[in-house]
């Protein structure tokens, strides 16, 4: 339930009310990662308040989860066009989450959601390196030759990709399945490289991310990660 956020800090402990407007005027607070102002009111359930850039005692506990993004929804927490977003997809018990990364509004698989900034943001540091893999078809059929040059690196407005992994996996009614490993994470990445090499991409699909897998996990479906596997993660 949202409650003024003066009364919320110092309900966890932290000082009066009156202390805790100091803090709020003096820009000691954010909400949300956002300054608020003296009038807000917060959910501590939901919101993130910091004190000093540390949250507040007896708040949201540190959430990740894996979740099989279907297509059709935006990875931002919001978006201007109104179309739905994986937020959306969540069950409405757990704090406030954010992705880690993206997916194109027409990827589908792997992503995953923390409210865990230090994690999100060693997930994304290029120096980490994780591998991301993805599930492509494409339209009519991939030669040695065009699988060869995916691998080796291809070039790309923002430059030449780093060499990737690739292998066909089959061929069916006029499709071919790739499976594409990257260490990057461009933007659009995976279909730029296709595109550029004369591949027409039908569907997108990750599948891993370092270590991680959808597992039987079905689609627009979550699991909350386990201890061992966060740690895996750092
Ligand atoms: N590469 C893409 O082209 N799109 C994604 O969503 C992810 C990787």
């Amino acid at each position: 339930m949202a409650e003024r956020l003066q009364k919320v800090i110092a309900a966890a402990g932290l000082c009066s009310r009156r202390t805790a407007e100091e803090w709020i005027r003096a820009g000691r607070v954010t909400v949300n990662g956002e300054m608020p102002n003296l009038g807000c009111r917060v959910d501590p359930a939901v919101d993130v308040v910091l004190v000093d850039g540390r949250p507040l005692p007896g708040a949201a506990e540190k959430v990740t989860l894996l979740l099989n993004k279907p297509t059709g929804c935006v990875t931002t927490v919001s978006d201007p066009q109104g179309r739905r977003t994986v937020l959306d997809l969540l069950p409405p018990h757990l704090p406030r989450l954010f992705p880690v990364g993206r997916l194109d509004y027409n990827t589908e698989g792997l992503l995953l959601l923390t409210n865990d900034g230090e994690l999100a943001q060693h997930l994304a540091h290029p120096r980490h390196k994780v591998e991301k893999t993805y599930l492509v078809r494409i339209r009519g059929a991939v030669t040695a030759e065009i699988r060869r040059k995916l691998e080796r690196g291809v070039a790309l407005a923002d430059g030449i990709t780093a060499p990737a992994v690739v292998r066909v996996r089959g061929s069916s009614g006029g499709h071919a399945w790739l499976e594409i490993t990257i260490r990057e994470g461009r933007n659009r990445q995976v279909r730029r490289m296709c595109e550029a090499v004369g591949l027409s991409v039908s569907r997108l699909k990750r599948i891993r991310l370092g270590f991680l897998d959808l597992g039987d996990l079905p689609t627009g479906k979550m699991r909350i990660l386990n201890a061992g596997e966060i740690d895996r993660l750092k």
